[in-house]
């Protein structure tokens, strides 16, 4: 099983793109490499910078990048970089916090090729796996085994399991199954000088004959380890904090654990003394010992269910006091919300009914989570938790007769429960709801990660918290508290602006101050997310001066050149690592678009906010299968950096902030690489946690390309589809047949650009308000009608598919509502917009509220048939015009089905169940997922009488003209084809799809029998 894109869409003959520039830095080592090993290597502009930047703050350009293919590439790779002392950097998803996959040397992705699940072992419990290979998907494999692996940082689906090595990874279920450490049975590696070898476990007198200090590379580690077992574990034993998570410096407290036989800080046991796993060495190493290409880790059961309890305090100090007691129920995961979270959890629609549950008073909460054998013992932990805690609460269970009881002091206001799978996941949800806010600012002034992973033992956490905030204060700024405070680890990301002095100032002094406080207190720098270039610092204070040296000696054993990421972990003297270097944003950074923006970015901080949105956490590289959502099915398709959303953010900021030459951003290479292969379907608009809205930046580098270049005739066509469409309707059925007549297509393709392969839009001889004119408006009349609605003659219903449009009519006056169809108008400027011809959309768009403001004063709704127009109107036209009747227009429009949903119209119709019988596959249009309004197609087709299943899909890859576009189809197609696995997946028996492009698309799969109708023509068919 391996995760390759189906198709690799640059290889078409048509693609212009091959998601590179075409300069190339270091042509010579790139040419070397390609000598010695069969896999790419890209030293590019393009591609160094995209790999340039993590999740992190930080920011360095790489030498080259490398997608090995097999463990001879990455041998060949490293001894050809040794013996040039040229840095290597592995890499998963780049999804590391701390800067930890940030460095000047030869990065090598995995994730592209090195993703194969090599082998499951039910029977034996364990997975052997090539290093870029995705937790999410590695679960997906395991599931029908009920087998997983166990570890599960948040970001599981977009992270791979040699991330999770490299940082000893582990997520909220961490106080049941601790880290990824325990999990590693045993690697094949590649150690520094290209040698290829395993680590497993081994006995002592295994290490001892293969010890040898003048031996070769292995020998000497081998040595190593033997030294530090013998001179340095009493000093381990002494200074390594005794906290179930720290993942600070090298895991050696485990490798002295497992030599004594001893009880690990978690509790987990070791097995027989004098023997040790060295592949755990590995564990949070940051790649800077040796580079895993093949993994055996073992597995656990998944829980039969779970039961929920979310705590409620009157403040954060009091829910600190209580972690330690609940400790002592044995939950799963204990995590935290503070206030500031709450409150922005409360602004939210999603979540806002949520909190309205919780007390009055509730400024924290705990989320404890148990794992239950049966829904009934699920209740009685739950009860025995409460009886305890809360009291006042009345729990559903019965708590078991040796249920603890631990102090007397009960701080909770109150309790809810949660047992049910959909309940369960709306209390994680909105432990979770906050951060997206949280990393939505769009001012100079961000939530950094760099101090947010420490680790201080339970009880300590309320000292810990007070003293945290007084450091916040002293430094003028503050932060919020969540995430894990079951095993002592907090996330907390001050407000800094490090593109100031005084920034990099709070930065250093925060850090510094903290760090103090968490050696006082027992704890850890890191527990959780690693050192990186934001903790590596810290380390000597935590660990002392001599075992910083068993650091640096260790890492010598390994790297005696110190090639493997550099810098991390543990630094030579000569060359320290600072937390203030190398960030993304500092006093230098200086941002110049090249031009002054055309739309509405008041509510971003201008268009540079959201240039500079993009926080790097990779969740634009989520699968269709794991992630679900839209975001970003180019990516899906590809699986190249540059067609994320992330990679496009980070290129036109570095496009933008002088990182690339200046005007890079309009360039003719950089639209087509980096912005054209954006189908502008708003999935990031929505999916990614800041909502950075790449369709619109794509919409603005477009339109500043022609007004630089002048646009082509392509463009220039579909921009103008409305005056297309309606010559082709009058020229129909003419217009339709000349497309049919041999080779105009490949014509078309040849002078115009327009593939070949696809069939064009027909039209229609009568239109959508011909049709209604003709049949002499509408049946009922005003007076008696519930609401009124103009229907809107979008271009594809009206000139292509009046059949939408009649259908649309005749259900509303089912429902009882007066209809009227405007005369004159067709566009809504949807195609000038998405081609960036932003004036003629302007236009558009002031001649359409001109003409519906005046009905929309008089009461009217305005409902639009084709997804996109639909949207058009209620969002895209806010950033056109910034007037209040382009707002009311927004207020007053929507969608068929939303229409008939939100107002529950069809509740009044009696529908015929004969007509029903059916079963649906439903895909929504990803510009109503964007404005989170897709359900109500399946509410409304429900009570119609269908059965649904609606499909969580992302984009078609029609995407408006992007899939007539004859070097786009290759693209367009690899995103079908996600898109049709799910179809065939899905049970139902026909697929229905509201919108013009998704319907074509379908059509075209190799099983279709039919183009799929619409939502509103399947309701109009259920009429009795
Ligand atoms: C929103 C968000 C939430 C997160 N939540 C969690 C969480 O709950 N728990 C958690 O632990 N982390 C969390 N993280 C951090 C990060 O996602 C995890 O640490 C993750 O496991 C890293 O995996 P990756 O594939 O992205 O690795 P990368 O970031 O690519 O690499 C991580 C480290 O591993 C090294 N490495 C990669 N591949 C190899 C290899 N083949 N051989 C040797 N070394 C290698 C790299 O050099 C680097 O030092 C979160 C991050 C984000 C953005
Ligand atoms: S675009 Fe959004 S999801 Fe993707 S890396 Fe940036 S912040 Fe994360
Ligand atoms: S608009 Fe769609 S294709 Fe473009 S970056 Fe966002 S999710 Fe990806």
């Amino acid at each position: 099983m391996s995760l390759e894109p189906s198709a690799d869409p640059a290889a078409d003959r048509r693609a212009t793109y091959d998601y590179r520039s075409s300069d190339v830095d270091r042509p010579a080592l790139v040419d070397d490499l390609m000598r010695l090993v069969t896999c790419e290597i890209r030293a590019d502009t393009y591609s160094r910078q995209l790999y340039a930047t993590d999740a992190s703050a930080y920011e360095l350009t790489p030498i080259a990048v490398a997608f090995p293919e097999s463990t001879a590439d990455v041998a060949g790779i490293l001894e050809y970089c040794a013996e040039r002392e040229i840095p290597v950097l592995p890499r998963g998803g780049g999804t590391s916090l701390a800067g930890q996959t940030v460095n000047r040397a030869v990065v090598l992705d995995f994730t592209r090729h090195m993703n194969e699940i090599l082998e499951i072992d039910p029977t034996g419990r364990t997975a052997t796996v090539q290093p870029g290979t995705i937790l999410g998907t590695l679960n997906e494999a395991l599931a029908p085994h009920d087998l997983k692996f166990a570890p599960d940082p948040a970001w599981g689906d977009k992270s791979a399991i040699g991330g999770a090595i490299g940082n000893n990874s582990t997520g909220a279920h961490s106080l049941t199954y601790g880290k990824t450490d325990a999990y590693i049975e045993s690697v094949e590696a590649v150690l520094a000088d290209g040698t290829v070898t395993e680590f497993g476990a081994v006995t002592r007198d295994e290490i001892d004959d293969r010890a040898d200090p003048d031996g070769d590379l292995e020998a000497r580690i081998y040595a190593e380890v033997a030294r530090i077992l013998d001179e340095d574990a009493e000093l381990v034993d002494e200074t390594y904090p005794d906290l179930k998570r720290n993942v600070s410096g090298y895991n050696l407290d485990r490798l002295v654990a497992e030599y004594r036989g001893e009880t690990l800080p978690g509790g987990e046991e070791t097995g027989e003394p004098k023997t040790v796993n060295l592949a755990r060495l590995l564990a949070g190493s940051e790649g800077t010992l040796a580079i895993v290409t093949e993994a055996t880790v073992s597995l656990e059961s998944v829980p039969e269910t779970k039961a929920v309890s979310l705590l409620c305090y009157a403040d954060l100090h009091q829910a600190m006091a209580e972690v330690e007691p609940i400790l002592e129920h044995d939950p799963a995961a204990v995590e935290v919300l503070d206030d500031v979270l709450l409150d922005l959890a409360r602004e939210t629609a999603e979540f806002g009914p949520v909190t309205e549950m919780l007390p009055e008073g509730t400024n924290a909460v705990l989320l404890v989570e148990f794992y239950a054998d049966d829904a009934a013992h699920g209740r009685e932990q739950v009860a025995g938790l409460l009886a305890d805690r809360c009291p006042d609460a009345a729990a559903e269970g019965e708590p078991a007769a040796d249920a603890p009881r631990t102090d007397d002091e009960h701080r909770a206001i109150d309790a809810l429960e949660a047992y049910e799978k959909e309940a369960r996941t709306t209390f994680w949800k909105l432990r979770k709801s906050g951060l997206p806010i949280l990393l939505s600012r769009t001012t100079d002034e961000k939530h950094i990660s760099f101090i947010e992973d420490t680790a201080i033992p339970p009880a300590q956490l309320p000292t810990f918290v007070e003293r945290f905030e007084e450091i916040l204060e002293n430094h003028d700024t503050y932060a919020t508290f969540y995430a894990h405070a079951g095993p002592g680890v907090l996330h907390v990301r001050p407000l800094i602006n490090t593109k100031t002095e005084v920034g990099l100032d709070q930065l250093h002094g925060i850090a510094d101050a903290v760090t103090d406080l968490v050696v006082e207190l027992g704890g850890s720098v890191s527990g959780e997310h690693g050192d990186g270039r934001a903790r590596t610092q810290w380390n000597r204070k935590l660990y002392g001066d001599e075992l910083w040296e068993t650091f640096q000696e260790l890492k010598t054993a390994f790297d005696p050149d110190w090639i493997l990421n550099p810098g991390q972990v543990v630094f030579r003297e000569d060359d320290p690592t600072d937390l203030r270097e190398h960030l993304r944003f500092d006093p230098d950074y200086e941002f110049d678009s090249g031009f002054d923006p055309e739309l509405e970015w008041d509510n971003d901080n201008g268009m540079q906010g959201m240039v500079e949105l993009c926080h790097g956490c990779g969740g634009c590289r989520g699968e269709q299968e794991t992630t679900g959502g839209v975001m970003c099915p180019t990516y899906r398709a590809s699986r190249e950096e540059i067609t994320a959303t992330r990679g496009r953010a980070n290129a036109l900021r570095q496009a933008m902030s002088g990182e690339m030459d200046r005007g890079e951003a309009v360039s003719d290479e950089f639209v087509e690489e980096v912005m054209d292969l954006c189908i502008g379907c708003k999935g990031c608009a929505v999916d990614c946690p800041s909502e950075v809205d790449m369709a619109k930046l794509k919409a603005e580098v477009t339109h500043e390309y022609h007004q630089r270049n002048g646009a082509s005739l392509r463009d220039r066509l579909f921009a103008n589809v409305a005056t297309l469409s309606k010559w082709g309707s009058r020229l129909a059925p003419l217009s339709n047949a000349a497309t049919s007549v041999p080779g105009a297509r490949k014509l078309l393709e040849a002078t115009v650009g327009i593939d070949s392969n696809r069939s064009l839009p027909t039209f229609e001889p009568v239109t959508f308000r011909e049709w209604f004119a003709n049949r002499g408006g509408s049946r009922i009349a005003e007076r008696e009608a519930k609401r009124k609605a103009v229907v809107y003659p979008d271009t594809y219903t009206n000139y292509s598919n009046p059949a939408a449009g009649k259908a649309a009519v005749r259900v509303l006056e089912a429902a009882g509502v007066h209809v009227t169809v405007p005369g004159e108008l067709d566009d809504t400027g949807r195609p000038a917009f998405s081609k960036g011809f932003l004036e003629k959309a302007r236009t558009t768009a002031r001649e359409n509220v001109a003409a519906l403001s005046p009905l929309v004063a008089d009461g009217w709704d305005v409902v639009v048939i084709e997804p996109s127009d639909a949207v058009m109107f209620q969002s895209d036209y806010l950033d056109l015009l910034s007037s209040d009747s382009a707002e009311r227009l927004a207020g007053a429009t929507y969608g068929v089905c939303e229409y008939l949903d939100a107002f529950r119209l069809d509740e009044a119709i009696e529908f015929d169940d004969r007509s029903t019988d059916r079963s649906l596959t439903y895909h929504g249009h990803c510009h109503q997922k964007a404005t989170k309004k897709d359900h109500h197609a399946v509410g409304v087709l429900r009570r119609a009488g269908y059965t649904v299943d609606p499909l969580d899909s992302g984009c078609c890859g029609m995407a408006g003209s992007f899939g007539y576009e004859a070097e786009h189809g290759s693209m367009s197609d690899a995103i079908a084809s996600i898109l049709y696995e799910q179809v065939a997946d899905s049970d139902g028996e026909r697929v229905v799809a509201p919108g013009a492009s998704c319907r074509t698309q379908l059509e075209n799969r190799p099983t279709a029998t039919e183009k799929p109708p619409t939502p509103i023509e399947l309701v109009a068919a259920a009429l009795s």
